[in-house]
């Protein structure tokens, strides 16, 4: 059998929905690109811009004079954008907001971050690879980790910021494992509501988060070899792509 590809994305899915999991990671079906997906993208990629300037020159107004080439370019590279927002101003306007939201949480020109998009990877076992990508890792002249990810939506209400760490643990584990430092602090920057949720990882948590990527990766390699992938029917269904052909609505 084949090497199982996880990344924290693809381990959502599967906590969500095994079904949905299969729509995408085994039957590669396409999806229509969503408004808000392509949004997050266009945010991620100025403020990754804006990190490449000089540190005094990193201010709302470059970012936001980085926002029309960044728009741009998506374009260029998926013209079916211009399908997606009707709108332009409305589009560049919420933009440009949650770039000046982004300014209220930190101030990029009181630090330097070491990588942005930075590709981590690991066999977790022989049958099973991670990988994931991250916005951005600061590194301390004191040699401190900061692992950050940025979030165009809003924070998760009380009770599930545990969930939402989930993600950069996963970072944190890979970081571990790739460098043997363990992240001193992980952030998640919520431009929706200009909130910030902050964690320090410990040993025990990243080798429980281990633990637990272990299991979902032997879990998804049972239902890939018994092709049993059941739905889980969720207030996800209204925004999921598949109901139409998905077996729980039909
Ligand atoms: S519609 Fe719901 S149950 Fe069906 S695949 Fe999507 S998330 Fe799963």
């Amino acid at each position: 059998m084949e090497q199982l590809r996880l990344s924290p994305s693809r381990i959502n899915d599967f906590n969500n929905c095994p079904q949905l999991y299969k729509y995408r990671a085994i039957d590669q079906l396409p999806e229509p690109p969503s408004i808000d997906a392509e949004r997050g993208k266009l945010i991620h990629s100025v403020l990754e811009d804006l990190f490449e300037e000089k540190i005094e020159d990193r201010t709302i107004v470059t970012a936001l004079n980085l926002l029309p080439k960044a728009w741009e370019e998506h374009l260029l590279s998926q013209p079916e954008l211009a399908q997606l927002v009707l709108d332009e101003k409305e589009w560049m306007d919420r933009a440009g907001s949650l770039l000046s939201s982004y300014f209220t949480l930190e101030n990029p020109q009181s630090f330097d971050s070491t990588f942005r998009e930075l590709h981590l990877e690991q066999n977790l076992s022989e049958e099973i690879y991670l990988h994931g990508y991250v916005d951005r890792v600061d590194i301390a002249p004191t040699g401190e980790v900061r692992i950050v990810d940025y979030k165009t939506g809003k924070s998760p209400k009380p009770g599930w910021e545990e969930k939402a760490l989930f993600q950069l643990r996963v970072y944190a584990l890979l970081y571990w494992q790739n460098h043997g430092v363990l992240p001193r602090l992980l952030k998640l920057i919520y431009l929706g509501d200009q909130k910030i949720v902050e964690s320090s990882p410990t040993e025990v948590q990243l080798k429980s988060t281990e633990k637990i990527l272990l299991n979902i990766g032997e879990e998804i390699l049972s239902a890939i070899e018994t092709k049993h992938f059941p739905t889980k029917k969720s207030r996800l269904c209204d925004w999921c792509f598949f109901k139409t052909i998905c077996p729980a609505h039909n």
